[in-house]
């Protein structure tokens, strides 16, 4: 049996769409690679009947696809991923999801019919072209590089959204629409995501006022100050020797190496 190699790969690695209403469906694509993509079944309606137009909708989609017209909520085509989060949040029920070849806009002037669509098809390109860059910039965001970082992805690793980042998708919305991520629970890859483009030194956009669909800065041992090692040490915590096993298997993961040293194994 192996010993641990501390990469969390167990705990992360899902294998497959969580999405309770298979909204977004994981489909084998860039078949060279092995590499997949996401198809998107369906899509968001609003209901003008119902919708009261308190904008509610607008601050929690991860595409930005909701945006308010003439009082009610508007979903822009090509930018719903399905991801049900509107659905959820809207407190008239004005919102459902329905599948995308049956979707009309009522108040579109032309009759707007989606067929279903793929999220994530560029992404093997990105990585081999930048494979190196995109390897050293997970180092840097301490996040292992075949790390699994979205939970409502098949195969979407760290080191493809280092790649994407790299590619100029530095926006969150915009790697949803890229990659993938934050297309099912919206919620997982959030922390990730943000230790990405921080390591890259990418501002993102304000989230919405009054919104809750970003959360930057989520605490990990990295953030943790060196007091803690005195303040929690008693009761076993050991930052300090945490951090450096990680950075050891980081460093070790960004030249491919496979061999670490650490005193406590
Ligand atoms: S949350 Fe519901 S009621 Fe409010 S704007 Fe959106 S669709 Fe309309
Ligand atoms: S919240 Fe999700 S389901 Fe709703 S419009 Fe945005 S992407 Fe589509």
């Amino acid at each position: 049996m192996r010993e641990c190699d501390w990469t969390q790969l167990c705990k992360l690695n899902s294998g497959n769409t969580i999405c309770g209403v298979s909204a977004v469906v994981v489909r084998p694509g860039n078949g060279e690679t092995g590499k997949n993509v996401k198809t998107v079944f369906f899509k968001a309606v609003v209901d003008v009947e119902k919708c009261m137009g308190c904008s509610i909708c607008t601050k929690v989609c991860p595409t930005t696809a909701i945006f308010m017209r003439a009082r009610f909520a508007v979903v822009e085509e090509y930018r719903c991923s399905g991801c049900r989060a509107c659905v959820q949040a809207c407190p008239f029920q004005a919102l459902t999801l329905e599948p995308t070849d049956k979707v009309t806009d009522p108040r579109a002037s032309v009759a707007l019919v989606r067929p279903p669509w793929t999220i994530g098809e560029e992404k093997a390109a990105w990585v081999s072209q930048r494979k190196a860059a995109a390897r050293e910039l997970c180092q840097r965001a301490g996040l292992h590089p075949d790390q699994q970082i979205c939970m409502c992805t098949d195969d979407l690793l760290a080191e493809d959204v280092a790649a994407a980042v790299l590619a100029g998708k530095t926006q969150p919305d915009d790697l949803v629409l890229a990659v993938g991520l934050r297309s099912g629970c919206t919620v997982l890859c959030l922390s990730a995501l943000f230790r990405i483009l921080k390591a890259a030194g990418i501002e993102t956009k304000s989230p919405p006022a009054n919104g809750w669909n970003w959360y930057p800065g989520t605490p990990s041992q990295d953030s943790f100050p060196d007091e803690f090692d005195a303040k929690y040490g008693a009761l076993g915590y050991r930052f300090s020797e945490d951090k450096k096993m990680m950075n050891q298997v980081l460093s070790s993961a960004s030249t491919d190496q496979t061999e670490i040293s650490d005193e406590r194994l």
